[in-house]
């Protein structure tokens, strides 16, 4: 599976259209501009979001993940071999920075795990997801004592925490 896999994923970023945000280097299917424009925007958003709030987080974040990858039906998840975020483009297009910011802690978490040569294994998914929404977690202290309401992540945390989803792809 793996093999044939890599080249497709090439073929399928070859087909989808680049753009940079920052640091970060952004594919996403194509559209007409103001689509183009909207992604660009909403993550340019959250990363600043981020920076403002969390600039040495932010920082650790643009090196550990530097690619991403705005797909149509799709869920948060890392790309392990690529090394690439691939985020929902009803996500990104939402018009919610933080949530945003939150989802790009969450999979660099997993980039900065993989980066740190812990490889992924069934037996240690649950702990590397519990450590995602642990990081979470802690944005969500430092936001609430900078007087921002919590509630609502929060409690998407603790529903996240007991149905601990599979955001690896170990495939690709
Ligand atoms: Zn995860």
């Amino acid at each position: 599976m793996r093999p044939l896999l890599r080249p497709l994923f090439r073929w399928d970023l070859a087909r989808s259209a680049k753009s940079t945000c920052g640091p970060f280097v952004v594919y996403h299917d194509r559209g007409p501009t103001p689509y183009d424009t909207s992604i660009v925007e909403s993550v340019t958003a959250a990363i600043a979001f981020l920076r403002r709030y969390a600039p040495r987080r932010c920082t650790r974040i643009e090196r550990d993940m530097s690619v991403l990858w705005v797909r149509k039906a799709t869920r948060p998840h890392y790309l392990l071999d690529q090394g690439v975020c691939v985020l929902p483009v009803s996500h990104v297009l939402a018009g919610n920075p933080s949530a945003l910011a939150f989802t790009l802690i969450h999979e660099a978490t997993h980039a900065r795990v993989a980066k740190a040569g812990i490889e992924w294994r069934p037996s240690v998914e649950s702990r590397i997801e519990h450590l995602c929404l642990k990081e979470e977690e802690r944005f969500a202290l430092h936001l609430e004592r900078r007087g921002f309401d919590v509630d609502a992540i929060r409690a998407w945390i603790e529903r996240a925490r007991t149905t601990v989803v599979e955001h690896w792809d170990t495939n690709g």
